[in-house]
């Protein structure tokens, strides 16, 4: 048997989200407010759990970044969250379509913090290439899977040393460790994660809220570039 098999984690029943939801998170009238008005969208599960937001608010706190990346906006509750976290926080949002981001400003505006969040409309694949190197101390990567492993190469350029790096939804529902998944985007999820897992480049902290969520820092260059143990 695995050694990491002998030590079970408790399991996480919705029943055990729900008491999480209760005592856990802390949620604006404005942030439900959007919620609530998303759930009416066939794309719905494209936002961010309530407990993701709150876990994006408090690292918001803790890690106290000037600049944001979003790629992936989608109607605006995680930009939210991150630009009501702290009034020094400026994002830059990328997405690309109109009809979702129309929603985020009207709530950017309602909280107060459309001026300091900028949003750029197009592919973000392309939108994230003209943005300078090491500049952002915290980037949020949420968007189409497909070009997953680009954004996260380009997120670490645009990254400054010791910035942190998010990738959501890095579980995908569980797809990653079943074999009858052989799609593209759950393969480029697996794909990246080995990758993240392997990259001498960072630290990592896979977090196993909502949909998974990858915690990765930018080491700085006195750390040196030590390849990681090997995989268990
Ligand atoms: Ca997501």
């Amino acid at each position: 048997m695995n050694i990491h098999q002998k030590q079970k984690a408790p399991q996480f029943t919705e029943e055990l989200r729900q008491y999480l939801l209760q005592v856990g998170i802390r949620e604006t009238d404005l942030l439900k407010k959007l919620r609530e008005q998303t759930a009416s969208m066939p794309e719905r599960n494209m936002q961010i759990l309530p407990e993701q937001g709150q876990f994006l608010t408090m690292l918001v706190k803790i890690h106290n970044p000037k600049n944001i990346l979003e790629i992936g906006t989608f109607t605006g509750y995680s930009s939210l969250c991150m630009a009501l976290a702290s009034p020094d926080v400026h994002i830059t949002a990328l997405d690309k379509n109109i009809e979702w981001t129309k929603i985020a400003k009207k709530y950017w505006q309602e909280a107060k913090v459309d001026n300091r969040i900028e949003l750029i409309m197009g592919p973000a694949v392309e939108s994230i290439k003209i943005l300078p190197n090491q500049h952002f101390d915290l980037v949020f990567i949420d968007a189409n899977k497909g070009d997953y492993l680009n954004y996260y190469e380009e997120g670490l350029r645009v990254l400054k040393p010791n910035g942190v790096l998010l990738v959501d939804n890095v579980l995908w529902k569980g797809r990653v460790i079943d074999s009858s998944y052989t799609d593209s985007s759950t393969n480029i999820i697996r794909e990246l994660n080995t990758h993240i897992r392997n990259d001498p480049r960072v630290d990592i902290c896979m977090v196993p809220i909502g949909d998974g969520i990858t915690i990765v820092r930018k080491l700085v260059a006195e750390e040196g570039l030590e390849p990681p143990t090997p995989g268990l």
